[in-house]
């Protein structure tokens, strides 16, 4: 097992790796921005590296700093978290090169997986069902693109092969507004992307958002982890997560996770994954693959038990998974709700010093956040400040548990979204259960008319 390992992340994914690391009695460095310097994680670390100033490109995003970092500090594996360098295939070859281990996947998957394209292509080959779309991505010929698109059906969407965060995406109703979109989308996605490769697909209309959680180590084993509805999104980006999903049956999910499960292994994939999937009328439709953890991975681990960034390190060990599909067990409904640093309605963000903080707690409520009464969120990062979950051994437990969690936090000084996640929560379309990923958008639209 190894005995230190660097987190090249910050916030509360970098405790959150911290405490994996405690429990399995390996030290943690962690690395920070001069933005940084006071946040607890910081100081309750190890060992702690400044690596630069504030601006994220020449501290996170700094890999000759961090790898520097992993040498002095004799580090022998990095965590790369989520966001910043996570599933950046140069960094993950440049700390192998450099001879550490990357707690994640080879650079080769995460490369594959990177491109929209070649990840849909790869796993078409692994039977794991996608989008209805061009073969690949789109030729130049005019009367091609308009042959695929009505091959297709309107509407369609336009989508850059590099394209991620929500960003390089186009729908078309048309087929006269068809070239133009496709032009516009080749030239965002050179620029933003530095790559102009666009690929076409249905647009479906009013599909939920379903990931599947998996697990694979070096020796080709993997298994699921079952599924996260992440439906409840604004702007592509998600506010609520839940496990199991609503309403969705247990064999649909057993047949799409033990397809996932099986491309693992047929692409050789190793450490945490996720497989996002558009699901409509009873199908699922790939869209894309994280090779990395997620924010709201810890929903799975209410409901299995299952420490996702305790294994991710212990496969990078190179050791076994611990468990066959067989022993692993879905046990209630977990929900989580990220707390941001932002206007409730209007989204503004809103860094600057938290005055008082005070966590839930109770059964089956667990809170993943690195600040505290006096800490200063930043201006320069995302605005996620924390998350809370819980478990209940029903849906219906869970919701009730995050209504009194909400009710009991406190968070003054700054503004957040709590108020808005006080009144999802009692919303009865929402507790109903299966909102599609419009809904959070087109409540809000109506909220705002009043
Ligand atoms: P990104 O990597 O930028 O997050 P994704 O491919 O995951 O891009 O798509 C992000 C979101 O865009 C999806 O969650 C969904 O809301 C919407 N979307 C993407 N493809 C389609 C599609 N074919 N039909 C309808 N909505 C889509």
């Amino acid at each position: 097992m190894f005995k230190k390992i660097l987190i090249a992340n910050r916030g509360e994914i970098a405790l959150r790796v911290q405490r994996a690391c405690r429990e399995l009695g390996i030290k943690a460095v962690v690395v920070y921005s001069e933005a940084d310097r006071e946040a607890k994680y910081v100081k309750l670390a190890d060992e702690a590296v400044c690596i630069g100033p504030a601006p994220s490109a020449q501290s996170y995003l700094n890999m000759p700093a961090i790898i520097s970092a992993a040498e002095v500090t004799d580090a022998e594996a990095i965590h790369p978290g989520y966001g910043f360098l996570s599933e950046n295939a140069d960094f993950a070859e440049r700390v192998e090169k450099s001879g550490f281990v990357f707690i994640g996947p080879t650079p080769e998957s995460i490369r594959l997986m990177g491109d929209k394209v070649s990840a849909k292509q790869a796993m078409i080959k692994a039977g794991v069902p996608t989008v209805p779309g061009s073969d690949g991505a789109l030729p130049d010929d005019p009367a091609e693109i308009k042959r695929i698109a009505k091959a297709i059906g309107y509407p369609v969407i336009i989508k850059a092969a590099g394209g991620g965060g929500g960003r390089g995406m186009r729908v078309v109703h048309t087929e006269a507004a068809l070239l133009h979109a496709v032009q516009t989308t080749k030239s965002e996605a050179a620029a933003a992307f530095n790559n102009p490769e666009v690929y076409m697909e249905k647009f479906l209309q009013n599909p939920r958002h379903i990931e599947i959680q998996v697990l694979a180590d070096q020796y080709r084993n993997a298994v699921y982890l079952f599924e996260r509805d992440c439906s409840m999104q604004r702007r592509h980006q998600k506010v609520i997560e839940e496990a199991p999903a609503p309403g969705i049956p247990r064999r649909l999910i057993e047949r799409i996770g033990e397809r996932c499960a099986a491309a693992c292994k047929k692409i050789g994939y190793r450490g945490a994954g996720t497989f996002e999937f558009l699901y409509e009328n009873g199908e699922f439709y790939f869209i894309e693959m994280n090779t990395r953890v997620q924010v709201e991975h810890p929903v799975t681990e209410m409901i299995t038990g299952i420490d996702i960034v305790r294994q991710q390190i212990l496969i990078a060990a190179g050791e076994k998974l611990p468990f066959t599909q067989r022993q692993i067990q879905l046990r209630g409904h977990a929900i989580e709700c990220r707390l941001n640093a932002e206007d409730a309605y209007k989204f503004t963000p809103s860094p600057g010093r938290i005055t008082a903080w005070h966590a839930p707690g109770g059964p089956g409520v667990r809170v993943d956040s690195h600040v505290y009464t006096g800490y200063s969120v930043p201006p320069n990062y995302d605005s996620m400040i924390g998350k809370i979950i819980v478990h209940g051994d029903t849906r219906e437990q869970a919701l009730a548990r995050m209504r009194g969690a909400l009710a009991e936090v406190v968070i003054e000084g700054i503004k957040t979204n709590v108020p808005l996640h006080r009144e999802l929560m009692v919303d009865a379309n929402f507790e109903a259960g299966g909102t599609n990923i419009h809904y959070l958008e087109s409540w809000l639209a109506q909220r705002e008319r009043g």
